[in-house]
C-alpha cells in the first residue's frame, strides 16, 4: 500500500477502513540466504538495502520482542554529522546524506526535522576545537557555522547567559542536523523490506549460532533451528552476549543511557542544544515534550532503567543551561543499553566465522546512523567487501591498536569519560 495525501483523504472521508497492516507476520522458513539477528534500525535498515541495492530477498531479520522495541524506540532522536575525525567524518556524512532522502527513498513519514545542532562552547580550548572540528565538517561536505555569543543569543535567547561557571563562548551551528521520529524510523524500514520480499520475524529469540568447521551455518532460535551461509549480528545492547555464542570476545561493555520527557509545551526550543561540558543536550518534540538527556550511568549494565543520581545530575545540567527549564515537570524517563567500545567508534566487519558478520559498538549515538550503517553493512554482506566510507570500522583496531577513532579523546576509558 502507497501513503499519499490523496490517501490520507479518502481515508479520511470514509472511516479509516481501507489501512492495511504495514508489514506481514510470517512464520520462519526452514532455510534463508541471509539472517539478520536484531529487529532494531541497523538491523531493519541492512535488511531493506540487502533488497534495495543488491536484489537479496531470501532473508530473515530475527527479533526477539517486537521491531522497534530496543533502543532505536528508545533514543532522543538526534541526527547530525558533526565528526571531526576521518573514519567517523564520511561515514556521518554519508548517513545524513541517506536521511535527507529517506521520506522519499521508503515512502514513509519519518518527520525528517533539519532544525539545527547547536553544541555550545565554554571556554577558549573548547571553541578552538569547535573550530577546528567545523573546519572538518566543511572539508568533508558538511556545513558548520561557528557563532560567537551574541550568535549563540540571537539562535536560543532563553540560556543563562550570566553563568559564572559555565560563561558561554560560542556554539557550533550544524544547521543539517536535527530530529527525526524514531520509531517511524523503524517502522518504514521494517515496510520497506517487507515489500521486498524479507520476512520479518517477532518474538524470535536467537538462542544460539551454528557452525561447522569455522564456517557459519545457521542459528537455533525459539521458533526453531533455522539455516543460512550468511548471518549478521546487529543487537546493540545485547552484542558481546549474541557475538558468545559464536565464541566471539567483543570489546564492548554494556551501560545504560537514560532520557527524560517533560509535559508537551508550546513551542519553545527551536534546535537541538548540546551542553556538552555538563553532560546535557535537550530538543522539544512535535508534540511539545522537553527530550533530554544526559551521559551514561556509570556502571555496567543490561537493565534498561536507571539510576536516581544520574537523573539528578541530568537536571541539574538543565536547571544551569536554562533555569526557565525549572517551571516544566517531567513526565516520564528510561533507560537503553548502549554497546560501549574504548575508542567510542563503532564495528562494522566480517568475525573470525566465515559467513558471520557484525555491525556493533554505536554508543550512545547509533541512531543517525541507522541508514548509513544498513547500507554499509548490507555492502559488506553481500559483496565480501568493506564499504568504503565505513572502511575503517574494522574489529582488529582493537587487538592491533592501528586506526583507533577516538572522537572524544578520551583514550581506553572512553566509557568512564
Ligand atoms: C536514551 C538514549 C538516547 C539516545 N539518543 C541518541 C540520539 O539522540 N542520537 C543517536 O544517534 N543515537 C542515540 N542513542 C543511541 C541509539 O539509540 C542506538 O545506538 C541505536 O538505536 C542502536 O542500534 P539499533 O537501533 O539497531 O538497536 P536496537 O533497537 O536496540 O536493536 C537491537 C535489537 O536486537 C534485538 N535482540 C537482542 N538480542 C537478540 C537475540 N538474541 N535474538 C534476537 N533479537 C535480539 C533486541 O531486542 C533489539 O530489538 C540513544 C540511546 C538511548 C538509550
Amino acid at each position: 500500500m502507497g501513503y499519499s495525501g490523496f490517501k490520507v483523504i479518502k481515508e479520511g472521508l470514509f472511516g479509516q477502513r481501507g489501512w492495511k497492516p504495514v508489514w506481514r507476520d510470517p512464520d520462519p522458513k526452514p532455510e534463508y540466504d541471509v539472517i539478520i539477528i536484531g529487529g532494531g534500525g541497523h538491523g531493519l535498515s541492512t535488511a531493506f538495502y540487502l533488497a534495495k541495492e543488491h536484489g537479496i530477498t531470501n532473508v530473515a531479520v530475527l527479533e526477539k520482542g517486537y521491531l522497534g522495541g530496543g533502543n532505536v524506540g528508545r533514543n532522543t532522536t538526534i541526527v547530525r554529522a558533526n565528526y571531526m575525525l576521518p573514519g567517523n567524518s564520511e561515514f556521518y556524512s554519508h548517513s545524513l546524506k541517506l536521511w535527507e532522502g529517506m521520506e522519499q527513498e521508503l515512502n514513509y513519514n519519518t518527520m525528517m526535522s533539519q532544525r539545527g545542532v547547536i553544541m555550545l562552547c565554554h571556554s577558549d580550548g573548547q571553541r578552538d576545537l569547535f573550530a577546528r572540528r567545523g573546519n572538518a565538517m566543511i572539508n568533508q561536505g558538511d556545513d558548520a557555522e561557528l557563532l560567537d555569543p551574541a550568535g549563540v543569543r540571537r539562535e536560543l535567547p532563553y540560556l543563562d547567559f550570566d553563568n559564572i561557571r559555565f560563561p558561554i563562548y560560542g556554539g557550533l551551528l550544524h544547521r543539517r542536523g536535527g530530529t527525526a521520529r524514531h520509531d517511524a524510523v523503524a517502522w518504514g524500514y521494517a515496510r520497506g523490506a517487507d515489500q521486498r520480499g524479507v520476512d520479518l520475524i517477532q518474538n524470535c529469540e536467537v538462542t544460539g549460532i551454528d557452525i561447522k568447521g569455522g564456517v557459519v551455518t545457521g542459528v537455533q532460535t525459539t521458533r526453531g533451528a533455522i539455516r543460512a551461509n550468511k548471518v549478521g549480528i546487529v543487537v546493540a545492547g545485547r552484542s558481546g552476549q549474541v557475538a558468545a555464542m559464536a565464541g566471539l570476545r567483543l570489546p564492548i561493555e554494556s551501560h545504560v543511557l537514560q532520557a527524560f520527557v517533560s509535559e508537551g509545551l508550546k513551542p519553545c526550543i527551536n534546535h537541538v542544544v548540546s551542553f556538552g561540558m555538563g553532560h546535557f543536550y535537550i530538543s522539544q518534540s512535535d508534540k511539545g515534550g522537553l527530550v533530554f538527556g544526559g551521559d551514561l550511568d556509570f556502571y555496567a549494565s543490561y537493565a534498561a532503567r536507571g539510576n536516581l543520581p544520574m537523573k539528578e545530575h541530568v537536571m541539574e545540567a538543565a536547571m544551569t543551561l536554562m533555569p526557565m527549564i525549572g517551571k516544566a515537570r517531567v513526565l516520564r524517563s528510561w533507560g537503553g543499553i548502549m554497546d560501549m567500545t574504548p575508542d567510542g567508534s563503532p564495528i562494522i566487519d566480517k568475525t573470525p566465522t566465515e559467513g558471520l558478520f557484525i555491525d556493533c559498538g554505536w554508543c550512545y549515538g547509533g541512531f543517525k546512523a541507522v541508514p548509513g550503517s544498513g547500507y554499509s553493512f548490507a555492502h559488506l554482506m553481500a559483496t565480501g567487501n568493506l564499504h568504503e566510507p565505513a572502511a575503517r570500522y574494522r574489529l582488529d583496531r582493537f587487538r592491533t591498536g592501528a586506526g583507533l577513532m577516538d572522537e572524544e579523546g578520551t583514550g581506553s576509558q572512553h566509557n568512564l569519560h
